[in-house]
C-alpha cells in the first residue's frame, strides 16, 4: 500500500482522503487529515484501503472494512467507529445509520443483549 501526502486537495478542500482504484495509491489530503483524531485518521485510511480491495465506491462497504480491520483492538474502537463515520459522512444519513446498525451488530455478535433486541425491532 502506498500513500501520498498533499498539502491539500484544491478541488475538495474538506475530503481527508482519497484512492486510485487503478493503482491503490491512496492520496492524503493532508489540511484536511491533520484536523481528524487519531482514530479517525486510522480509520481513514482502512476505509480507503477497502475501497481498493473491495473494488468499491460504496462508502458504507468501506467503512465497513475499516470496522472489520479496528472493531474491538483498542479501547472505545465502537464508540470511535460511530464518531468517525458521524464527523466523515456529514449529511449522509443512511451512510451513519449504516455504521450504528453494524456497530450493533458486532455487539450482537458478543452477546450483548440490548443491541440483539435492538436489531429484532427494526
Ligand atoms: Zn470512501
Amino acid at each position: 500500500m502506498t500513500i501520498k501526502w498533499f498539502d491539500f486537495f484544491p478541488e475538495n478542500p474538506s475530503n481527508p482522503a482519497r484512492t486510485d482504484m487503478q493503482n491503490g495509491i491512496i492520496e492524503i489530503n493532508r489540511q484536511a487529515f491533520n484536523l481528524l483524531p487519531e482514530y479517525t485518521r486510522r480509520f481513514v485510511i482502512q476505509h480507503e484501503i477497502g475501497h481498493y480491495v473491495l473494488k468499491t465506491l460504496d462508502e458504507t462497504k468501506a467503512d465497513d472494512y475499516a470496522l472489520s480491520k479496528m472493531a474491538l483492538k483498542d479501547p472505545y474502537s465502537l464508540r470511535n467507529h460511530i464518531d468517525s463515520v458521524y464527523m466523515l459522512a456529514r449529511d449522509d444519513v443512511k451512510r451513519k445509520q449504516h455504521a450504528l446498525i453494524s456497530v450493533l451488530t458486532v455487539m450482537a455478535g458478543l452477546g450483548d443483549k440490548e443491541a440483539i433486541e435492538l436489531l429484532k425491532n427494526r
